[in-house]
């Protein structure tokens, strides 16, 4: 098992497997993806002696991510090969749903779990403002084939933004009305490069949380392997709402994440000052006692939580760079 000083335990892993991204989402990076040349991602058997290694740990959850992780050709034998891990029980990925409908299927196929899509707007003209794509419909063409194919859980993201799509939380309630997906509303974190930004858009999800409360929404209980929101449930709906509030007071108490980036650095925190490098014990596959002993000392440096309420982002300039 690894546990940190406070006693937190870590179920669950979140493996960053490019930080290239072809969205332009105006809250991580407006200006398109600027990588440095020459950087080369996880391979395939790197990967899966990471996922080897953290299910030796006790971890039980690996959620693929990136930058866009679709953007990788060989992302079915990824899904596959972290699925095939003995004590992985759950494979999830989350993507911008860039080609979803052309995709979903050989995710399904190579054991995907859990799927989660990131749509920030149901107007396509918003949509497009967000990300710099006209690709609302494709999208969403994507999720409703993912519940289709029975995937069984099915997630939205969405990051919550002031004098934007706080407007459209009943469009949003009514999607769901139907829909069997749990979207979750995220509260925009600052990072190194979107300060400005923060400041005009963040809104606190603690409104929303009232509005539910009134609706007659109830919290559901949390699972030990569950993502960082909390969620909400109500009869007359199919889904379900999440709210992921990273300002909240005891967000950090219910941590049980890891992050390992796309070029094979350990993140204690979304927001450290910076990434451990273990890539060097990803080379063969008898180093996975060293890599076990790696993590577990590693460990003990986590902090207690972020330092975000001071505006300390640590090293983090965008989301992608770690894999959010
Ligand atoms: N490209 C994939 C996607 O769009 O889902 C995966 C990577 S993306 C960094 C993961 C999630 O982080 C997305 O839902 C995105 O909206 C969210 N995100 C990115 N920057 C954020 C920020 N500054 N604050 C809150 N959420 C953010």
């Amino acid at each position: 098992m690894l546990q940190d000083h406070f006693g937190r335990e870590f179920h669950y892993l979140r493996l960053s497997i490019t930080d290239v991204c072809n969205f332009r989402c105006t809250y991580c990076l407006p200006e398109g993806y600027r990588g440095e040349a020459g950087k080369s991602f996880l391979t395939l058997d790197e990967i899966r002696r990471v996922a080897t290694a953290f299910a030796a740990t006790g971890t039980t959850k690996v959620r693929i991510t990136g930058g866009e992780p679709s953007l990788r050709r060989d992302l079915p034998d990824i899904i596959a090969a972290v699925k095939r891990t003995p004590g992985i029980r759950q494979v999830a990925i989350t993507t911008n749903g860039y080609k979803l409908p052309q995709h979903i299927d050989a995710w399904a196929a190579a054991g995907l779990d859990a799927l989660n899509v990131s749509i920030d707007s149901l107007d396509p003209a918003q949509f497009h403002a967000i990300t710099g794509h006209q690709r609302l419909r494709e999208v969403l063409d994507g999720l409703d084939r993912g519940i289709a194919l029975g995937i069984g859980r099915v997630k939205v993201n969405t990051v919550l933004m002031r004098d934007c799509n706080d407007r459209e939380l009943d469009r949003f309630l009514a999607w769901i009305l139907d829909k069997p997906v749990t979207l979750r509303f995220i509260e925009v974190m600052q990072t190194g490069d979107n300060g400005e930004f923060y400041r005009r858009r963040h809104l606190s999800g603690e409104g929303i949380k009232r509005t539910l409360i009134e609706r007659g929404w109830t919290p559901t209980p949390r699972a030990t392997d569950a993502g960082p929101a909390q969620e909400f449930q109500h009869a007359d709906y199919r889904g379900r709402i999440g709210l992921i509030m990273p300002y909240s007071k005891d967000f950090c108490a219910t941590c049980n994440r890891l992050r390992i980036s796309a070029i094979g650095q350990l993140y204690l925190c979304l927001f450290s000052e910076q990434g451990l490098d273990l890539r060097h014990l990803l080379q063969r596959d008898d180093q996975q006692a060293e890599l076990i002993t790696f993590l577990r000392n590693r460990l003990a440096s986590k902090k207690i939580g972020h330092s975000l309420h001071d505006g300390d982002s640590g090293g983090t300039r965008h989301l992608a760079m770690i894999g959010g």
